[in-house]
């Protein structure tokens, strides 16, 4: 079975954990730098992302993560979590100077919270590459990812933003696949990993 991690720091990481386990993974729950070894991949589930930043801070994992992704891991993040994962953030709160860290592996542009309050959250049937059938997508106070690198492979659109991308070992979903019954996108990131 495959041995992956979830970031569990804070936000939906124990439906991230059922889910893989309900696929047949062995699932470890990652907190500390230690937690990743022997892991294949790490998902970064979602929640709040400056809360997350602040928690990579005091636990001492911006470093660690990005070692883990050097040295082959998969990652695969979910809204909060993609967020951790882009070049930049855009719609930073202003206590933070407008300014919010983020891993850098993902070349994209992550807009905050960029559907608007009106429609904070919302579900949609969505067109995923490689998938058969639509993906039943839920969105809650989703970002979007605009600006793409040349390396970034556009996965799904949803109101002609970009809202599923993969650049080699990271996915990244806007939405939130473990909280619809759903089971493809998580085959998906299992199946891409080597171990
Ligand atoms: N709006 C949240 C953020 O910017 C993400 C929401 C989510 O993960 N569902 O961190």
């Amino acid at each position: 079975a495959p041995r992956v991690g979830v970031l569990a720091v804070q936000g939906a990481f124990r439906e991230h954990r059922a889910r893989l386990e309900g696929l047949g993974a062995q699932v470890h729950e990652v907190r500390l730098p230690a937690d990743l070894s022997g892991l294949s991949g790490l998902v970064l589930p979602g929640g709040e992302s400056t809360s997350m930043s602040r928690l990579l801070t005091d636990f001492g994992l911006w470093g660690p993560l990005r070692d883990f992704h050097a040295r082959g891991g998969a990652l695969w993040g979910t809204c909060a979590g993609a967020i951790l994962l882009a070049r930049h953030v855009e719609g930073a709160p202003p206590q933070f100077g407008g300014h919010q860290e983020s891993l850098g592996l993902l070349d994209v542009n992550v807009r905050r919270n960029a559907f608007g309050r009106q429609v904070d959250s919302f579900a949609a049937p969505l067109d995923v590459r490689g998938l058969a059938e639509p993906f039943p997508a839920l969105f809650i106070r989703a970002p979007l990812f605009g600006d793409p690198g040349p390396d970034v492979e556009p996965l799904a659109w949803h109101a002609g933003q970009l809202v599923m991308v993969r650049q080699g070992r990271i996915l990244a979903t806007a939405f939130h696949p473990e909280l619809t019954p759903d089971a493809r996108i998580h085959e998906l990131f299992l199946s891409g990993l080597t171990a």
